[in-house]
């Protein structure tokens, strides 16, 4: 096999080639994402596709180490049910679905995996699966991250909306860059953009970051967005997915150089006795 795999999706790769390809791909990639409203000019998919897009371009760099998954494309979005056509999964539903991929990956011999979140409705459930593999599976490395995230430090400096978050100029930034067919240009709104935009519980929520006080989206914002669509540019958006490609292939060459976990052994009585 030439170093150059026909490609790095499993679902499009036979038996024969993965084969051959998991020897030199220590990495496997799942992305996540999410089927929920995207305010009024935004595909329901969108968080879905950023994920894979992210995850493609990080294959690509680091050909032929990674391999990715299919993309999970229904997440945790009980909090956009009000809007039409939203799908969600309960938290153990999809607790068990990234648990039940990791395992299928374990038992064709990845020791090292990454979650790929688009949707960060998803990061609770993505924790404590991957707090529960650790545990269970003692020699995997297995590691998760959120897409926009990665680059919090760069969406800060491009954001012009003070309350912003669920496509904002920002989501909306990425989504004309990972794929334009998911913007309907002429239908993006200004959604909930300032504090004074909100209701009292949700101006008390976005007003006291790191108290966690959720509120529905309907209640934050009547077109389900928080932020500018309308302000958002695909150059913003290459610079903001560049930069977690970056960021997470720089990680994922740490991981593979990484040695194999091996299981701690238990503190003992008398290691725990000598200490005193
Ligand atoms: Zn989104």
């Amino acid at each position: 096999m030439t170093n150059e795999p026909r490609s790095h999706r499993l679902a499009d790769l036979t038996w024969p080639e993965i084969h051959r390809l998991r020897a030199v791909a220590p990495v496997a990639l799942i992305p996540l994402g999410a089927c929920e409203q995207h305010g009024r000019g935004l595909a329901q998919r969108t968080d879905t596709t950023r994920a894979e897009a992210v995850a493609d371009m990080v294959a690509e760099r680091l050909s032929p180490s990674v391999v990715i998954t299919p993309a999970v494309p229904v997440g945790l979005s009980e909090h956009h049910m009000a809007f039409p056509g939203t799908l969600t999964l309960t938290g153990p539903t999809l607790m068990a679905v990234v648990q039940e991929l990791v395992t299928s990956l374990y038992r064709h011999g990845w020791r090292r995996v990454f979650v790929l979140t688009g949707h960060g409705g998803n990061n609770s459930a993505v924790d404590l699966s991957v707090s529960r593999l650790r545990a269970d599976f003692q020699d995997l490395h297995i590691a998760w991250s959120g897409v926009t995230a990665v680059a919090s430090d760069v969406t800060a400096e491009l954001a012009q909306s003070r309350v912003r978050g669920h496509s904002c100029e920002i989501e909306t930034s990425q989504a004309m860059f990972a794929d334009p067919t998911l913007v309907q240009s002429g239908w993006l709104t200004r959604g909930s953009a300032a504090l004074d935009d909100l209701e009292p519980a949700g101006r008390l929520s976005r007003g006291h970051p790191h108290i966690h006080f959720p509120q529905a989206y309907d209640v934050l914002s009547a077109d389900g967005n928080l932020g500018d669509g309308r302000l958002a540019d695909p150059e913003a958006g290459k610079r903001i997915i560049t930069t977690v490609v970056d960021r997470v292939a720089a990680f994922l060459e740490g991981f593979i150089a990484l040695p194999d976990r091996v299981p701690h052994p238990p503190v003992s009585d008398e290691r725990a006795l000598e200490a005193r």
